[in-house]
């Protein structure tokens, strides 16, 4: 017990300094070394499991709208196209993106996968992650968490795989936060639009979103619970956006995706 509450005291001791993308305070520490290790066990797991699509013009989009964002923020990325109905959409720690081709019919045009794409990488950007498993740490859990991963058949292993966000894909229900729901938003849409992407879009992909789900349920909304302050608070949002927009625009960057 001891020992455990030091440990705690360490945490929240390293924890003071951690800062969000949007400046908000954060309890994260764990090594980011050992979450991204976790994204990418996560990502291997997803891709044996769920078949990977051979549509070149769906793989061609999606490999346009991330690089056009991931410019903006650095760093090596990797998007997979899923042969997946559903319409769903992830991003994991270590960078790696998975878009189920459900989102890719979904959405009507390259500025709504955009905003898609973009609100996953904020998740990534902010590390919610790495806050979720942090905060699991420490209550229980302690490192088995970290190997459990590997093993998403057993309950450690679904907890681990809802915290990284994508639990859904087993059936694992465990929804980002309202806090990390908005700043996952407010990064994604600053994010798209400094690409040259319509921010705008974003408000039409989540009525599109709010519209598909009626009468049947969203496995996207259950991990992204789809709020009626979301577009209230993107609208609040957008004359930042498009002054980012529009600047990325008077240089030149014009995606042209589709
Ligand atoms: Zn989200």
């Amino acid at each position: 017990m001891k020992k455990k509450l030091s440990v705690l005291v360490i945490a929240s001791l390293l924890a003071a300094c951690a800062v969000s993308p949007t400046g908000r305070k954060q309890l994260v520490f764990m090594p980011d070394a050992q979450i991204n290790q976790m994204g990418l066990q996560a990502f291997d797991s997803i891709k044996q499991e769920k078949p990977v699509s051979n549509n070149a013009r769906y793989i061609q989009v999606a490999n346009c709208i991330t690089q056009a964002l991931t410019r903006e923020t650095g760093g090596a990325w990797e998007v997979v196209v899923f042969e997946d109905p559903s319409p769903n959409a992830f991003a994991l720690p270590g960078n790696k993106i998975g878009v189920h081709t459900g989102m890719i019919q979904l959405v009507n045009n390259q500025d709504q996968l955009a905003a898609v794409i973009g609100h996953e990488i904020g998740h990534v950007l902010a590390k919610h992650s790495n806050e979720r498993v942090s905060q699991e740490m420490a209550v229980s859990q302690g490192m088995a968490l970290i190997q459990a991963v590997t093993a998403p058949q057993t309950a450690l292993g679904q907890t681990a795989i809802g915290l990284l966000g994508v639990g859904a894909q087993y059936g694992v229900l465990m929804p980002y936060s309202r806090t990390h729901e908005s700043e996952a938003d407010i990064i994604g849409v600053d994010l798209m639009a400094k690409a040259g992407f319509d921010p705008r879009q974003s408000i039409a992909l989540w009525q599109k979103m709010d519209q598909a789900s009626q009468g049947q349920s969203i496995e996207f909304l259950s991990t992204h619970p789809s709020h009626s302050t979301r577009i209230q608070d993107l609208n609040q949002h957008m004359p930042n956006a498009m002054g980012l927009f529009q600047q990325a625009r008077s240089m030149g960057k014009q995606p042209r995706c589709y």
